[in-house]
């Protein structure tokens, strides 16, 4: 059985592969762009060691986490979808304020940038993730579960919901959501996030729902249109190695910046 328990994160993403490749193929959104060995090989590398790294940081964020304080209340007695909704609500608020500081912030943008980096979305993209971004953000979404008392089977639905929503955010896929699109994120909307045209810029920074968006000021869906370009200027190398590298090196750069001294290689 503790077989089955290691490979079950990778019997999951097989699950997802199986329904999202056919997906993109009956369904694109855009032309599907020449097939890239290079591309596919640094994403099957984030899925396989950075996945890995993912859980296991983010395991030891929230045990962190739980072990500072108890809950502070308990809403388990509430119905499931009740607490369903306030878990949404609230983890997504959590994760629009780590999000934007992600982007305001230049050594923290320096990490986030890798998942901006795709220059092609499709459902391999959403786990094109820095391990660093992704851990932090994961245990602060985490927050309102840790510390608000639901039962466990409205995370595990909150959770189950969230992981496939934000592969289909990321997706290559032709759909939308009708009125629900009113509130909750669509691909278009999402896509619109990761374009790379100076109208988009640090927009539509909701995971799941468009209220903090609309509510702060920041959303951008022009109807029935999507972005041109998607992609960073300067991205960084099409490499699972200086992926995982690239940023330490750049934020340690912006903080020699910062404190003004040298940099003797320059000389
Ligand atoms: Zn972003
Ligand atoms: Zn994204």
């Amino acid at each position: 059985m503790e077989i089955w328990r290691h490979l079950d994160p990778y019997l999951t993403i097989l699950t997802i592969a199986a329904v999202f490749v056919p997906f993109e193929i009956l369904r694109p959104a855009r032309r599907r762009p020449d097939f890239s060995w290079a591309r596919y090989r640094t994403d099957l590398l984030h899925i396989l060691f950075g996945g890995f790294l993912i859980r296991f940081g983010t395991g030891l964020a929230v045990v962190f986490l739980a072990s500072l304080s108890a809950p502070v209340t308990s809403v388990a007695a509430m119905p499931i979808w009740v607490q369903f909704a306030i878990i949404l609500v609230l983890s997504d608020l959590c994760f629009w304020i780590a999000h934007r500081i992600y982007h305001a912030v230049p050594v923290l943008w320096e990490f986030h940038r890798i998942h901006h980096s795709s220059e092609h979305l499709d459902w391999l993209a959403a786990y094109r993730v820095h391990p660093a971004d992704q851990i932090v953000n994961s245990a602060i979404i985490a927050l309102p579960a840790i510390y608000l008392g639901f039962s466990p089977l409205a995370i595990v639905i909150y959770g189950l919901i969230y992981r496939w929503h934000s592969i289909l955010l990321h997706s290559n896929v032709d759909i939308d959501f009708g009125m629900l699109g009113r509130i909750v994120t669509t691909p278009r909307f999402h896509h619109w996030h990761h374009a790379n045209e100076a109208h988009a810029y640090d927009r539509n920074f909701g995971g799941q729902l468009v209220i903090w968006d609309k509510l702060f000021g920041t959303a951008l869906d022009p109807k029935g249109t999507r972005p041109e370009r998607y992609g960073v200027d300067n991205p960084p190398e099409e490499s699972f190695v200086d992926h995982m590298t690239s940023p330490f090196k750049a934020s340690f750069q912006h903080a020699r910046r910062h404190r003004n001294i040298p940099d003797r290689s320059a000389l």
